[in-house]
């Protein structure tokens, strides 16, 4: 039985998982990232790539423009393109209670600098010319948000991690636990890693890996299905979000495919990577009513994957009462977004015991009640 040792363990190949590899690696550090699968088959390689600044609290929004950055970084980092681009987010409300919302939030988000405004149906119809405005109240407007490619930005992290001397142990759970002087993953094919720190960022899995050690996270994983079209000549800059209880959001890719989905009413919960029939007729239908233009596009695949949801709508990054253990979950539908920024604190965390900036709204003893974040 072979026996692999290192400095800090991340149980987790996702967004958050290799960001933090690539950070704890930068400084030095001797990680391993291990994944029951390849990289990105959890949640990220199933997301569809938007990045906003649009938050309703300053932690988040803080976070989310120091990731927006820190995506825009990433082509010369990496030496490849992540297909970054920044063509805005345009939410959309349908209902007065809705524009009262994007107006609270707005407030708050140009307090942190967001470039982001309010417009009428009719300046939203300006901005997307393709755009149904029947019904619509207001729309939020920002266009610094934009999307990347998550495959692009996991094998970055990879590449940069490999380079710094960072090892990936792939298709290979982590099945069991120990904890002696140091913690020992015990592995599928029979094989430990031991680590003095190990990092749960095993996104809609985390909750059952951290049971056994006693600790119970808030977390509840819930089925979000998407979709793709065929390629088509680019029409549509912003990321769509359609906030009625029967939306949906949807972007343009660089590549020309229109990506998108919607939040089912109620929650599927679980971890369910099925899809159902329902999805197909319902999302052309939401998407053609918002963009009557694509009601002859063909979708071309159709896939589920997990958010994995807290009570109050925002992550749990923080150490556990294990000495040594510590989690980054419930990243909820923005875990992608906030991963780069979100990597680089929780390595500093790790290595450091305290955050470069105000995490108390990710913590684990926090409280809990439902509403902190209003655009989940
Ligand atoms: C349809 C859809 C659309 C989305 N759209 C967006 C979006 O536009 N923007 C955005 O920011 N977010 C979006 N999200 C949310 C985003 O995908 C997640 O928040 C994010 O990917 C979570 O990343 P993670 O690293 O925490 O988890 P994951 O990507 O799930 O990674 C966890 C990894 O842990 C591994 N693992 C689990 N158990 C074990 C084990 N026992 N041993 C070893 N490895 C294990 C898994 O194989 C997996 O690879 C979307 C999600 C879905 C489903």
């Amino acid at each position: 039985m072979s026996t692999v040792t290192c400095e800090v363990a991340v149980i987790g190949a996702g967004i958050i998982g290799t960001a933090t590899a690539h950070y704890l690696s930068a400084r030095g550090v001797d990680v391993v990232v291990i994944d029951r699968s390849y990289m990105g088959s959890g949640s990220t390689g199933r997301c569809i790539g938007g990045l906003r600044h649009q938050f309703s609290t300053p932690p988040s929004i803080r976070l989310m423009k120091e990731s927006i950055r820190l995506f825009s970084e990433m082509e010369e980092e990496f030496g490849h393109s992540v297909e970054f681009s920044q063509g805005g987010y345009l939410l959309l409300a349908h209902s007065d209670e809705m524009a009262a919302t994007f107006r609270a939030n707005i407030r708050v988000q140009r307090a942190e600098g967001i470039n982001v405004s309010l417009l009428d149906p009719k300046e939203a119809h300006d901005l997307v010319p393709q755009l149904n405005t029947e019904g619509l109240v207001a729309g939020a407007w920002c266009p610094d948000d934009g999307q990347a490619f998550p495959f692009a930005v996991l094998k970055g992290y990879r590449k940069r991690t490999e380079n710094a001397g960072g090892r990936f142990i792939l298709h290979n759970p982590v099945v069991n636990f120990r904890r002696n002087a140091n913690f020992e993953l015990f592995l599928g094919d029979g094989s430990i890693v031991e680590a003095p720190r190990v990092l749960l960022a095993a996104g809609p899995w985390t909750r059952e890996l951290a049971k056994p050690l006693g600790i119970d996270l808030p977390l509840a994983p819930e089925r979000h299905e998407a979709m793709i079209t065929e390629r088509m000549p680019r029409f549509l800059k912003p990321m769509l979000v359609d906030y009625r209880p029967d939306g949906c959001y949807f972007q343009q890719m660089l590549t020309g495919q229109v990506i998108g989905c919607y939040t089912p009413v109620p929650a599927v919960p679980g971890i369910r990577e099925d899809v159902s029939f329902e999805f197909l007729p319902q999302v052309a239908w939401r998407m053609s009513r918002l963009v009557p233009a694509l009601r002859n596009a063909a979708i071309l695949r159709h896939w589920a994957g997990c958010y994995t949801m807290t009570p109050d709508g925002n992550p749990v990054l923080d150490r556990t009462p294990l000495d040594g253990l510590f989690v980054a979950s419930g990243m909820c539908g923005h875990g992608f977004m906030f991963g780069p920024a979100m990597g680089h604190h929780m390595a500093d965390f790790i290595l450091d015991g305290e955050w470069g900036m105000d995490f108390s709204e990710f913590a684990l003893d926090r409280d809990f009640s439902p509403g902190a974040e209003t655009l989940k």
